[in-house]
């Protein structure tokens, strides 16, 4: 490494933030290269409706284990706010079928959301960066070893980008990596297969979130819990904000990489309402807004080959995705690389500080 050494960070998700803050911290001269035009990645919380409700369509939750997102939480003074659980919760059979009601909780393991939403803990650490270290529309696609350095190549609005620089922290889903860059020399088969076969959390699933100007289900003693066979949303959440703010959150149909879900928004926004009206009756007739996310078909997340198929389960990452390549120029540092709760904001955080304590 030189004396002062330039480390390039490709991904703005909080395994890459984390990473550049702690990098920066060190005295460490940084760059982030993000591909989208916000930061954020996997967590995305867009205003929604006329009191710009910022509600997540990307990550919401962390339990009581997920302690390193409880602490930058903490340390970024984001509030939490525990997922309102209480009430009674409606199952859904069919579509045409009265809907069943049951007892929640059974017994869930608490959770908690971040005020304003998870993306809340990316602006915040974008933010703490100085101001040229961040790129937006950035998005890496060639990494050449040549001497002590590493040249990087963006494709940007502008054209491409390079930039030579002494290490790179690759903070973006593996299968994506393995998919959109290319390597000179290339990488080590390990490696290479590593990266291709470790499955994206959550990348095969969609959301929705509605809102209302009051949270109806509430005053009928219901918990905005929703299990649903039939869809278009499989399992609906309260999303109520501490400021009273109303909404509901879920996600569409059971997660797999061809599960549909209507793509006209026209016809995808109806069949969420005729849902909720099904599910709590005529006051679900006039929500405020709706938004939603499809995570299978996002290009920053997901390879244009679609989501990994195979079970709904967190990923299992090989160890070789946690070795510094290229003599310690070359790290992986996806939330799904982690040794501790891989795939989740947990892992992240985690995956996000071990590339950086490898390079201070
Ligand atoms: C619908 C959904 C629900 C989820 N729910 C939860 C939850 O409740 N709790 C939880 O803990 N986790 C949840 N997760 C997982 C959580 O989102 C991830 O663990 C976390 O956000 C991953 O962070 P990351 O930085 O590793 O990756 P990402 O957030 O995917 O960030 C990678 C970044 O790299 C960028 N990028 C991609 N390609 C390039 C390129 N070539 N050049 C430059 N930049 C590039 C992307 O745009 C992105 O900003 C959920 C995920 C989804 C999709």
């Amino acid at each position: 490494m030189s004396e002062s050494p330039s480390i390039l960070v490709a991904g703005a998700g909080l395994a890459g933030l984390v990473a550049a803050t702690e990098l920066h911290e060190a005295g460490v001269s940084v760059r982030v290269w993000e591909a989208r035009d916000r930061v954020g990645g996997r967590c995305w919380s867009p205003a929604v409706g006329p009191n710009d409700v910022r509600l997540d369509l990307g990550a919401s939750w962390h339990w009581e284990a997920h302690e390193r997102v409880r602490t930058l939480a903490e340390r970024l003074g984001i509030e939490r706010v525990r997922q309102h659980e209480p009430g009674v919760a409606v199952q859904e059979w069919a579509r045409d079928d009265p809907v069943d009601h049951f007892e929640w909780p059974e017994a869930p393991p608490p959770s908690w959301r971040l005020v304003g939403g998870a993306q809340a803990l990316h602006e915040r650490l974008a933010a703490a960066l100085p101001d040229a270290a961040l790129r937006l529309r950035h998005r890496l696609r060639a990494l050449q070893r040549a001497g002590g350095q590493v040249q990087a190549t963006a494709q940007t609005p502008e054209g491409p980008q390079d930039a030579s620089v002494d290490a790179v922290v690759l903070a973006l889903p593996p299968r994506l990596a393995a998919h959109a860059l290319q390597f000179d020399p290339a990488l080590p088969d390990a490696l290479a297969s590593a990266l291709r076969d470790t499955t994206t959390w959550m990348s095969p699933s969609a959301k929705a979130a509605v809102v209302y100007d009051r949270p109806f289900w509430r005053e009928q003693g219901l918990a905005g819990r929703v299990r649903s066979a039939v869809g278009p949303v499989h399992d609906w959440h309260d999303a109520v904000t501490p400021d009273g703010h109303a909404a509901l959150v879920g996600f569409m149909h059971p997660p797999g990489p061809d599960s549909p879900t209507p793509s006209d928004p026209g016809t995808r926004d109806a069949a969420l309402v005729r849902q909720l009206v099904h599910c709590f009756g005529e006051a679900a007739d006039s929500p405020i807004g709706i938004a939603t996310a499809d995570w299978r078909h996002d290009t920053a997340t997901t390879p244009p080959t679609g989501p990994k198929p195979g079970p709904h389960t967190p990923p299992d990452p090989a160890p070789v995705l946690r070795r510094a390549q290229w003599e310690g120029r070359l790290h992986v540092a996806a939330a799904e690389t982690a040794a501790d709760h891989p795939g989740y904001l947990d892992g992240a955080i985690e995956a996000g500080r071990r590339a950086a304590s490898a390079l201070t």
